[in-house]
């Protein structure tokens, strides 16, 4: 452009910048407008002939006051008034409707001796784009407040539920308390009496099951279940998870194999361990009419793999990925089973805090297999835990 100027003069730079949609204006070493293109005069809204004159007084009468904050152009008015010989590229919004928003550039020109030839100064539009990130951020800033919003939602509801079901817990444990001394005692309870008692302990202690899950999932999710580093002998443990399932195996009469030799020590959670087996030894009881329920544990490399088979309903194909999502039953009631559809949902947490690995394959019909794969030493970051006794 600047061998253009030197070689035709103006009119052809005229023409050049008449060729531009946008405004564009050459501005001489003195600071004058030398040559506009139309789009810039009427943005300046000079009148055709009047002399173009000084820049910025130029643009300081026909602009700066249209402008939602001008401040920024003021200020680099000022240096060029004070001899600046600096760029400048702003974006710069016109009130009014519609709203126009345009990125100013101001470029000095240097010759081939470092002498100032001159100014380049260009308005793109860029109203549309300009919208389009505000719209971006206005939506991200909600999307933002409702995530916020939601997660207040989530923790309020967390806080009800463990409150709810610790609140619930306390009453329930006494009943099956006192229906068991009922049972246990002489107070001369007549047949029916006694069956009665029975009813009220086995409903309180399904009762009691359920909302302990509400409070294990709770917690679970707010992520403030401690971990402890245990000496557990898996097969011990997985041993005491059979008894205590021995009385569900006994009522529905279920054949238990049990083979646990030769299973190490490992570094673990013992609780968290026992209550994993206690679900998937109560899931395949639950879901087995007749046959076996198999616990078999191994060593298998840096790890122990404990199994728990039945010979049960089985699981479709589509429904493996999803059992382990919490309050995922299938089939719903129609399965006939009291649960809630959070119990794998917690051994899978569970077997996170330890950094274990839970599995399952399954066959309908046939019956289904639950593995839990334990590191034999947990990793370095397993976050070490006062020794905690119950969670
Ligand atoms: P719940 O037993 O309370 O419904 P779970 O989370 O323990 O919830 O199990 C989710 C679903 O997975 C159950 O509803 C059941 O359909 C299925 N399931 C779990 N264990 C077995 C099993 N051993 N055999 C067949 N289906 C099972």
């Amino acid at each position: 452009m600047i061998e253009l100027v030197r070689a035709s003069g103006t009119s052809l730079l005229q023409a050049f910048l008449d060729g531009e949609t946008d405004p564009a204006a050459w501005v001489g070493v003195d600071g004058q407008y030398q040559v506009v293109n139309a789009a810039h005069a009427a943005m300046l809204g000079l009148p055709p002939g009047e002399a173009l004159g000084p820049r910025t007084d130029r643009l300081r009468c026909g602009l700066l006051g249209r402008l939602e904050c001008g401040a920024e152009l003021a200020a680099y008015l000022h240096r060029l008034d004070g001899g600046a010989v600096e760029p400048a590229d702003l974006e710069l919004a016109e009130r009014g409707t519609p709203r126009r928003v345009w990125r100013f550039r101001s470029t000095p020109l240097f010759g081939t001796d470092g002498e100032l030839l001159g100014w380049r100064e260009t308005w793109s539009e860029v109203t549309e784009a300009e919208h389009l990130r505000r719209s971006r951020a206005e939506q991200s800033a909600a999307a933002g407040a409702a995530r916020r919003k939601l997660d207040e939602q989530l923790a309020a509801r967390d806080h009800f539920v463990a409150r709810a079901s610790h609140e619930m817990r306390t009453p329930l444990t006494a009943i099956t308390g006192f229906c068991r001394m009922l049972e246990d005692s002489d107070a001369g309870l007549s047949p029916v009496q006694r069956q009665a008692v029975e009813k009220i302990a086995k409903n309180a202690s399904i009762l009691l099951q359920l909302v302990s899950n509400f409070l294990d999932m709770a917690r679970l999710e707010s992520g403030t279940v401690p971990v402890s580093r245990d000496l557990v002998d898996v097969g011990a443990v997985a041993r005491e998870a059979v008894d205590s399932i021995e009385p569900q195996f006994r009522e529905k009469k279920l054949a238990v194999e049990v083979e646990l030799n030769g299973l190490p020590t490992i570094v673990s959670d013992r609780l968290k361990l026992r209550q994993i087996l206690i679900n998937l030894l109560g899931n395949a009881v639950k879901y087995t009419e007749r046959g076996e329920v198999r616990l078999t544990g191994r060593h298998a490399g840096d790890a122990v793999e404990l199994s728990v088979s039945d010979t049960g309903q089985g699981i479709a194909a589509e429904h493996l990925t999803r059992i382990f999502e919490p309050y995922v039953q299938v089939d719903g009631e129609q399965n006939g089973q009291v649960g809630t559809g959070l119990g794998l949902a917690i051994c899978d947490k569970l077997a996170d805090r330890l950094k274990a690995r839970l599995a399952v394959t399954s066959r309908v019909g046939e019956g289904s297999t639950f593995t839990l794969r334990l590191p034999l030493e947990p990793p370095a970051d397993h976050a070490p835990a006062p020794a905690s006794g119950a969670y």
